[in-house]
């Protein structure tokens, strides 16, 4: 038989409490977690793994890391949400104000000094 081992803490402690959907539920004795002799559901570790690394260092969408590992886009989605709510925010050195960034600037650069439509 294995050993129960509570699912939030890992403690071994822990006492009946109940039956639920036909499977025996038990009660942590030091973090108070109910849960049952089932095995975990959802996707293995490694796969949100692999996503996060397929996403952030291979620069692939939601839905093709979706299409190679065979879940949905939006698991992709909330798995890389909920990594990402983990980091914190990045710290802006102090001496930095107001940063505006001009993508058009070399667009307005190059253009003529004329206005109208240029003559043939
Ligand atoms: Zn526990």
């Amino acid at each position: 038989m294995c050993e129960l081992v509570c699912k939030r803490c890992g403690g071994k402690d822990s006492v009946k409490s109940g039956i639920v959907r036909g499977h025996q539920r038990y009660r942590c004795k030091s973090c108070g977690c109910h849960f049952t002799a089932t095995k975990r559901c959802g996707k293995p570790h490694m796969m949100r793994v692999l996503t996060l690394l397929l996403y952030g260092m291979g620069n692939m969408s939601y839905r093709m890391i979706a299409r190679l590992l065979g879940v949905s886009h939006v698991s992709v989605y909330a798995w890389i949400k909920a990594e990402a709510k983990k980091i914190p925010e990045p710290k802006i050195p102090a001496d930095i104000d107001v940063l505006n960034l001009d993508e058009m600037w070399h667009f307005l650069k190059k253009e003529p000094k004329t206005v109208g439509t240029p003559s043939v």
